[in-house]
């Protein structure tokens, strides 16, 4: 018999939807599991690392690796998953990104461990215990993994193959996926295995935009009552749009939510919010650098709002990297 191909789905910084996404291909699941031997999946079935230890080097076909790194407990499973694996494809925006844990890369360390352990209204902590990474309990040493200054996306901390992006990414692009993987039909390594189109382009409300948008008031979604036919930007409201790979499906827009970014910079672009910046400069319809200013005042978290998912892998970086 010849044996099946070994695939790990394993899990770092992540809120448990890219796993989740897997379970939804449903019945294509068992076509994976007919065509592959799932190996390794901490979140569904009881592996643990030392299954992982044991096997020889590249052993792994393929693993799909969702969540971004923040911990030396995150590092070193992402490095042990990269040393057993043939491929590693960084699934969802956290490994492709940081995803949104990324955004904590606005605060540093300290002001986190700080408001997490001692400032937050709901905080009992009398004696100012913070977590150690070596403590001792009854005479025995217990550890945790080290929190680190900062998070990362995966491919700052190992080499990543493919990309899958979205929050989570959508079924019919996780089965495609599989099914390049299984069928040996990949693209060059190093490709996102999603539409190289920006999301506009694919947007049914992109024939609605005129000639040239001009924006003369900045409004947020929960502001107004929003056209569900019309661009997003013909009115006023900020949606990512020009800068974001499309792929989703449009699943934010469907629902008459602008488009947040979760699909990362459009092919060819390396920081998907300097290009939506550069993009909104262009159809702001202000007389001076003072109207400007005023209208730039009205989005509320310009980090937040540009860098959604993308802030570890974007020129800024984090606000750390910027005062150094
Ligand atoms: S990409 Fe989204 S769904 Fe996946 S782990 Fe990150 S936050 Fe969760
Ligand atoms: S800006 Fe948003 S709403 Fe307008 S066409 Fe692009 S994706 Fe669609």
């Amino acid at each position: 018999m010849i044996a099946k191909p070994k695939v790990a789905i394993a899990w770092l910084g992540s809120c448990g939807g890219c796993d989740e996404a897997v379970v939804d291909l449903n019945e294509a699941l068992l076509q994976v599991t007919d065509a592959a031997d799932v190996i390794f999946w901490p979140i569904a079935l009881d592996y643990k690392y030392h299954h992982i230890e044991a096997l020889r080097d590249g052993e792994i076909a393929l693993s799909i690796v969702n969540g971004h790194v923040r911990n030396s407990e995150q590092e070193e499973v992402a490095k042990l998953i990269r040393k057993k694996s043939q491929l590693v494809l960084a699934f969802g925006a956290c490994a492709c990104f940081g995803g949104t844990p990324g955004l904590a890369n606005l605060r540093t360390k300290e002001d986190i461990l700080n408001w997490v352990y001692r400032d937050a209204p709901t905080v009992i902590n009398p004696k100012g215990c913070y977590p150690q990474t070596r403590s001792q309990v009854n005479g025995k040493e217990l550890t945790l993994p080290e929190f680190y200054e900062r998070v990362y996306a995966l491919n700052q901390v190992i080499d990543v193959d493919y990309y899958l992006p979205g929050c989570p990414p959508p079924p019919d692009l996780i089965a495609s996926a599989l099914k390049a993987v299984l069928e040996d039909k990949l693209p060059p390594r190093g490709s996102t295995l999603a539409p190289q189109k920006a999301l506009c382009d694919t947007c049914k409300r992109n024939a609605t935009k005129p000639a040239r948008i001009a924006i003369k008031d900045i409004k947020r979604i929960h502001e107004v009552d929003a056209n569900p036919d019309v661009c997003f930007l013909e009115q006023g409201i900020l949606c990512l749009g020009p800068a974001i790979r499309g792929g989703c499906g449009e699943a934010c827009i469907n629902i008459n939510i602008p488009c947040r970014g979760c699909f990362g910079p459009v092919e060819g672009v390396e920081d998907s919010g300097a290009k939506f910046l550069s993009a909104l400069a262009a159809i702001l319809d202000v007389e001076d650098d003072g109207e400007m200013r005023e209208l730039i005042e009205r989005i509320d978290d310009p980090a937040g709002y540009l860098y959604r998912f993308s802030l570890p892998v974007s020129i800024l970086g984090s606000k750390r990297i910027q005062e150094s």
